[in-house]
Order: C-alpha cells, then structure tokens, then sequence
C-alpha cells in the first residue's frame, strides 16, 4: 500500500478529501475499510523485523491502516505533526494525562469543562497523587497564580461547554511554556474547520470525533494530536499497552465524515447564527451567547481565534427551569438530547443534564442558570428552527 498521490502542498479542503489516503492493489477510489485483528508475515524474519520496528502492522491494538488514515487527515486539517486515535474523547483526555503525568504533577484546568474532563482531573488524578487547580478561564491572572513549580499540564476548551466562552490560547500558551507546562486544548465544539488551537501555541489538542467531525450522531471516537516528543516519550507506550483503542469501523465512518466537515461547518454555523439572532430579539429570552455575535463578552477574541462562531448556541428564558421544560415539552421539531453536534438540531438543560452532578453554587459559579438552554443547531432550514422555537417560547 502507498500514499496514492504525491502530497503536494494541498489546502485543507484538499487534505480534508484526500490527506492520508492509502490505496490496495485494487485502487479502490474510497478509502477501504479494515476489519482485521491480526496480521500475518511471509516469513519468520518478517515478523522478527516488524518487531524491531520495521514498517508495517503487527495487531489491532497497535494500528491499523483505516486508522492511520483518519490519523493522518486529521494530523494535516489540525496541522500537527503527530495524531493517534481513540474509542472516545474521554479516552483521549484521559490518555493525554495517564501518559503524561507523574505523583506529584500539578495541573490547571479552565473551570468551564466538559463534566467528564472534570472528573478525570480532580477525582481520578487526585488518587494518584496529582493535583489540581480549577480557574476562570477568561482570567489570565489567574492561570499565571495556579502555576507552581510542578505545574505539567495546562487544559481548556474554547468555547467552553455551556456557556461558551472564550479563552485566549495564545496567553494561556505561554504562560504554560513560561512555567516549562505543556497546553491542552479541547477542541471538540470547533473542530479543525473553525479553529487550529497549534497555531495559537497549543502543544496537544484533543477531540471528541463524536461530535462535529463525525455529524450525524452514529459512532464514537477521539483523537490526540501532538509533537514527536509527547508521542514518543509519553502516549505511544501507554496507548499500545493499555488499549483505549478506537474500533476500524468507527474509524472508517469518521475518516469519511472529515470529507464533508468544513462544508457542514459552515451550514452549521450560518444557520446558528440566524438562530441566535432570532433569539436575541424574543422578549422570553432574557440572553444570549454566542461567539460570533457582537454582545459576546469575548466576540473580538472569538473572531479572531475562529473562522466561524460554531453550531451551539446557548440562551436563557425568563422563569426558570419550569419555563425552560415548558419550552422543551412543547418543541415539535428539535428533540431533546444532550449530545451535541448533529445534523439533527439538540437541546438541552444543563443544570438537570450535563451539569447536574455540580453543586448549585458551582454551577452559579459556571453562569449555569436554571433557564438555561444548550442548542446545538443542526443542519434543517433555520427557518423551520425558528418557527418551532417561536412556538415553543409561546406555549402556556
Ligand atoms: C463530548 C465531549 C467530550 C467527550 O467525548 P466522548 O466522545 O463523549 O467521550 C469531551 N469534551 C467535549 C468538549 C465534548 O463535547
């Protein structure tokens, strides 16, 4: 198998079609799909080469080639030098810290996360003895105050899951290389077509593949992109030996939703957008945040950290939580779901959902009302959005 064209110096809308392709003797035009566990050598000295090191697969848990080629689209859209695969995001976010992290480590951590990103850092890491700090993303100062002596890790998502902020990557960067830190950027709401967290000085990003990349809500997946010296000191022995393995299939499905991204992106993100402006203009709705409307209280950073605002739109009702199940119980189109990043647009309530198992004060602290709403807003005509959210917000 080869690289079926010389890579040239492509745009990412070519690399999104036809980075890391690899061809078979048949010259199959889609990329195939490998279902296979094992691998089998011609000759005994094949084999004691390929476990030397020698190009090539030994077994699944160690690689395989519908994965490397997910790897390597991905790796090129984020323009990174490395890329290894995982069954999750949450595989990925854990990896990036099991592999890179040691008793007695310190890490920072923007408070507005994923629930699960914040488990892995003050439950799980706490019972080997690795520390943390949680701060306000948006505050620069006080990530400089949570840095100590061993400080490793610095991790944040932009925009942040629910209220999306923003949080300035180049900043947080180098105030994680002043202090010899490494930054991890959680770049699931975003994704490669609105935003490359590397160029902004990111050492590692992580993906929930499950959501934007893959689209249409089938499979799981997640990827960590890197440098050769986190892959080669830290993540490639631990993936190989403890196995958060992606399946082929899921690969396959999301290698090919890469083809398509950067288009949906951009429907998503109009189409949000329109939404958001809807929105803003009910009397119900007592806010609205969104990154590529000019009241976001980070919008010239979003502009220009994104090339697009994103498909989440984030928004609260007047009454609380009973007018916010009010509005849900009364959709008729949007259905309720807190998965996010779907052709089929997603809403839901934070503070009962995704947010529940935070304490009310924290939750407070997050923004994380009891009116507030989290849209993820699909791929139907926004008209159509519009009129059910219009109906919904009227319902008594
Ligand atoms: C969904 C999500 C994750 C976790 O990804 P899974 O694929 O569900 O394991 C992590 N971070 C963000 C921002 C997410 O949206």
């Amino acid at each position: 198998m080869a690289t079926h064209k010389k890579h040239g110096n492509w745009k990412p809308a070519t690399e999104a079609v036809r980075g890391g392709q690899m061809r078979t003797p048949f010259q199959e035009t889609a990329e195939p799909l490998f279902l296979t566990t094992g691998y089998a050598y011609e000759v005994p000295e094949e084999a004691e080469a390929r476990f030397k090191g020698a190009p090539g697969y030994t077994y699944a848990r160690y690689g395989n080639p519908t994965t490397t080629m997910f790897e390597s689209r991905m790796a090129a859209l984020e323009g990174a030098p490395c890329a290894r695969a995982t069954s999750s995001g949450m595989a990925a976010v854990s990896a990036v810290f099991f592999a890179g992290l040691r008793p007695g480590d310190h890490v920072v951590g923007a408070k507005a996360m994923f629930g699960a990103c914040r488990y892995v850092i003050e439950d799980l890491l706490g019972r080997f003895g690795i520390t943390s700090t949680m701060v306000e993303g948006t505050d620069l100062a006080a990530w400089r105050k949570a840095m100590r002596p061993e400080t490793k890790m610095l991790f944040l998502e932009t925009p942040a899951n629910p209220t999306l902020a923003i949080v300035d990557m180049k900043s947080v960067a180098e105030i994680a290389h002043e202090g010899g830190a490494r930054l991890i950027v959680d770049n699931a709401f975003a994704s490669p077509a609105l935003q490359r967290p590397m160029d902004f000085g990111a050492d590692i990003v992580i993906h929930s593949t499950t959501k934007y990349v893959d689209g249409q809500g089938r499979c799981l997946g997640g990827m960590i992109l890197c440098r050769e010296d986190f892959l080669n000191d830290h993540l490639q022995i631990f993936l190989r030996n403890t196995g958060p393995t992606i399946s082929p299939f899921n690969s396959w499905v999301h290698l090919k939703s890469l083809e398509t991204l950067a288009i949906r992106m951009r429907a998503h993100c109009e189409n949000a957008l329109k939404v958001a402006d809807f929105l803003a203009g009910r009397k119900e709705v007592t806010a609205v945040l969104y990154p590529f409307r000019p009241d976001h209280p980070q919008y010239a950073l979003a502009r220009a950290q994104m090339s697009g605002g994103g498909g989440v739109v984030t928004f609260e009702v007047a009454g609380g939580k009973e007018a916010a199940f009010r509005l849900g119980r009364a959709l008729e189109l949007i259905d309720i779901s807190n998965n996010l990043g779907d052709a089929k647009s997603l809403i839901t309530h934070p503070a009962t959902t995704t947010h529940s198992r935070l304490s009310p004060e924290a939750r407070a602290e997050l923004g994380v009302s009891e009116g507030m709403l989290r849209l993820s807003v699909g791929l139907e005509d926004a008209e159509d959005l519009c009129a059910d959210l219009a109906q919904a917000l009227e319902a008594k």
